[in-house]
């Protein structure tokens, strides 16, 4: 039985006073709700505080990136170790942000997740197409290489420490959702791809997230397809009514 998460990615919004705020009125509306991970992923900036506010409650910390090298002369970057010490338990990697904006490949995906498992950070590994590529029919051919590269020698044990999130790039930020078919339809690959590559039964224990323009209108029909294990949520997620509401509709 894979218990769903709840992620909320908060990207780079939100200060200190304002992060405060959202966790406070998060733990305010989730006390004592469990049956589902619920997690916030707040800027760097603000992860030491954050710990502190999320000490007594559900909610776990997560990082948005990190750079896989342990330590040294490479100026703006954060280790696992770092992230590790701030109070993270997760890590999201290869958000389709990262590898539009800055550059970041499968081979850089699969380093910063070896470098998440060495800290016992759970990273979650975003896989996705884009617009053009759905529309030249090349989803599961992108899907396979993201995966096949990402997770390359990645071990059947390693496997079963890590989610997976599935966020087409067209629907990330736009409004517009993957039906609960399409999306079941992915998972499905990724799941098959799992049986393939590893085992049945590792294959079954594996989180697989939806994400792109989660709501609280949608998450119930999201989670009722059966290889959607919760959600990786943007936008929705940086108000309190809206993300508790997607955390409570994911049951
Ligand atoms: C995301 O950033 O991972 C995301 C899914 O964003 P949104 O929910 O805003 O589409």
């Amino acid at each position: 039985m894979r218990k769903p998460l709840i992620a909320g990615n908060w990207k780079m919004h939100n200060n200190l006073a304002e992060t405060i705020e959202l966790l406070n009125g998060l733990k305010r509306e989730l006390l004592d709700f469990d049956g589902v991970d619920i997690l916030a992923c707040p800027t760097y900036t603000v992860l030491s505080d954050a710990k502190d506010i999320l000490l007594d409650s559900n909610i776990k910390l997560g990082a948005q990136d990190l750079y896989w090298e342990e330590k040294g002369a490479f100026t703006g970057e954060i280790s696992a170790a770092m992230i590790k010490d701030v109070g993270c338990e997760f890590v999201i990697i290869g958000h389709s942000e990262r590898r539009k904006y800055f550059q970041e490949t499968n081979d850089s995906v699969n380093k910063k997740l070896n470098a998440a498992l060495t800290q016992e950070l759970t990273p979650i590994v975003c896989v996705g197409e884009t617009l053009a590529e759905r529309e030249e029919d090349k989803t599961t051919e992108v899907i396979k290489d993201q995966l096949a590269q990402g997770l390359k020698d990645v071990t059947a044990e390693n496997i079963l420490k890590l989610v997976i999130a599935y966020e087409p790039v067209w629907a990330i930020g736009t409004g517009k959702t993957a039906t609960p078919q399409q999306a079941q339809q992915i998972h499905k690959f990724i799941r098959d791809w799992l049986k393939d590559t590893y085992d049945f039964d590792t294959a079954e224990q594996v989180r697989i997230l939806y994400g792109g323009s989660v709501k609280p209108s949608n998450i119930k029909d999201l989670m009722k397809e059966p290889d959607v294990d919760g959600g990786l949520v943007g936008g929705a997620s940086l108000e309190v009514v809206s993300f508790s509401e997607i955390v409570k509709g994911s049951i």
